[in-house]
């Protein structure tokens, strides 16, 4: 009775997810590899802004570099409304365009011959869209600080760098580097991405010029400006001495020094757990902003206002989501899966948010054991809704479930207890961050890799958990000293072992759609709670 009421449940998440999932052409433009954007393949930005936070108006312009992998004369550069382009030009010529929503397409003049780096410089102004539930939304969030000085920052995660910037919005082409050059009022400070290269004064402006030296994916690209005061340090890591820079509003120094000694916690945790920190050259920052947080690329954004936990939550339940600063600790996990190892499409997102939820267990894992890292991991199941499946629609710029953090960290949970051998694991975790190394990369990508590094097939393990909401259920019944069990709510083939403890002895068994039975040797039966699992005495 309980089955059928779970599938006709699903049926009907299935049948409002259709009605839900109409796409139009606008999403096609944003989401998909259009005909006018993979022909050409980017390779650098210079990207000049002036900011205005008093008018909440920007001005500046793009010059985008990029090879020709195959001729054409029409080029699609996004950029959002109601910003708009003033002006493109290639080798100072202008060029006519027309524009479907933020997508615009300009005409070319000049032959574009495969092999060929040509440079397109577009010119662009306006007010850009407010962030209203920054980092959710996304835009510019404009805000004071205590001293009543414009405090303003960007964020644009899924809805796309293009709301405050002109670019090819896409996560399948990440630009190979980038200079970021921001004019802001005299007395405020801009902070973004990389290094600063340059400081330069006008009349009333001053000029900040940083400079990205890796690879970084277009919504990681920030402007963070404030009267900001700055300290450092440097943290001996896995690659040498890494620069580990602080940007904070002047009132929040003395509590800054205090919170922000969970970086190098943090870097020690994941540089055991995934790899050397990926951005050596662009350095690592922490910068204060209006809003939550946001893992930007080697600049990432702190708003948990100086508490530990999720502004001062505990997400899981358990006392140990107040052990650490969540800000600092995921984002922080970000650089590696997010900015390290990158969605070509945001239906995969999961390999950002899962690998990251997981990684706060695993810093707990580090610094505080075992134990605490599984309580962790296991009281955040709470947060699971189980509604739709973690993998998204594919071309639409549309993500997945909101499970992607919280399941997908039991998921991967999990995956370790199957393995039962940590070592490997971690070799799994940090090969994973070598193989895929400055990448952009599919679900497939992820799956193949594991499968073939931890020799399982795990092909119905991901389907299972990433393709489907179904949550599978071991049913069970114990008679005397035998077991009968099998799964139910499982996707073809599934047949994932279990452990489970006879009279507190471990012992596993190996269930799949079929009834089977085992001999107990023992009286008390329990299930490992660490796998994520439902279980069901019938
Ligand atoms: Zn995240």
């Amino acid at each position: 009775m309980k089955r059928k009421i779970v599938l006709s449940l699903m049926l009907l998440g299935i049948m409002t997810g259709v009605s839900a999932q109409m796409f139009t052409q606008l999403d096609t433009l944003r989401g998909s590899i259009t005909p006018e954007r993979e022909w050409w393949d980017v390779s650098y930005y210079d990207l000049n802004l002036n900011v205005d936070p008093e008018a909440e108006y920007i001005s500046g312009f793009n010059r985008i570099r990029y090879k020709v992998l195959k001729e054409a004369d029409v080029i699609q550069i996004d950029l959002q409304q109601p910003l708009r382009i003033d002006e493109v030009t290639q080798d100072n010529q202008p060029l006519e365009f027309t524009s479907i929503g933020p997508a615009h397409f300009i005409k070319l003049k000049k032959k574009q011959s495969k092999g060929d780096y040509n440079e397109l410089k577009v010119v662009y102004s306006g007010e850009p869209r407010k962030a209203v539930r920054a980092p959710w939304d996304g835009g510019f969030s404009w805000s004071r600080d205590n001293n009543n000085l414009p405090f303003a920052a960007t964020s644009c995660q899924g809805l796309g760098a293009s709301v405050w910037w002109p670019n090819k919005d896409h996560m399948y082409d990440e630009v190979d580097s980038m200079r970021i050059s921001v004019d802001v009022p005299k007395n405020l400070m801009n902070v973004s991405n990389g290094r600063l290269i340059d400081t330069s004064e006008g009349d009333t402006t001053k000029n900040f010029t940083w400079f990205v030296s890796n690879p970084i994916n277009n919504y990681c690209v920030n402007v963070n400006i404030g009267d900001y005061v700055h300290f450092g340090e440097k943290y001996e890591g896995e690659k040498g001495p890494l620069d580990v820079d602080y940007y904070v509003l002047r009132d929040n120094l003395d509590k800054a020094k205090e919170q922000f000694k969970q970086t190098s916690m943090m870097l020690e945790a994941f540089e055991h757990w995934f790899g050397p920190y990926p951005f050596y050259e662009d350095s690592f920052k922490l910068v204060e902003v209006p809003y939550l947080g946001m893992e930007h690329q080697s600049s990432v954004t702190y708003g948990n206002k100086y508490q530990n936990g999720y502004l001062g939550r505990d997400l899981s339940g358990s006392g140990w989501g107040l052990k650490f600063d969540f800000i600092i600790i995921h984002e922080g996990g970000h650089e590696w899966f997010a900015n390290n190892i990158t969605y070509k499409d945001i239906a995969d997102m999961w390999i950002h948010e899962a690998f990251t939820a997981y990684s706060e267990n695993l810093y707990l894992d580090y610094h505080y054991g075992t134990k605490a890292s599984a309580e962790y991991v296991i009281g955040t199941r709470k947060n699971i809704r189980n509604d739709r499946p973690i993998i998204g629609p594919y071309n639409v710029n549309k993500s997945g479930s909101g499970d992607m953090y919280y399941k997908g960290a039991n998921m991967l949970h999990t995956l370790r207890q199957l393995l039962e051998d940590d070592k490997l694991w971690r070799a799994v975790l940090r090969g994973l961050n070598e193989e895929f190394y400055h990448q952009t990369v599919t679900t497939e990508q992820i799956e193949n890799y594991i499968s073939k590094k931890t020799k399982k097939d795990l092909s119905a393990f991901f389907n299972q958990y990433l393709r489907t909401a179904m949550i599978p259920i071991l049913e069970y019944k114990k008679e005397g000293d035998t077991l009968r069990y099998r799964y139910v709510d499982i996707v073809q083939d599934f047949d994932m072992p279990i452990r489970l403890f006879v009279d507190g002895k471990e012992q596993w068994i190996y269930p799949n759609a079929e009834w089977k039975t085992e001999k107990l040797k023992g009286a008390t039966l329990v299930f490992d709670e660490n796998f994520y699992v439902e279980t069901e005495q019938i």
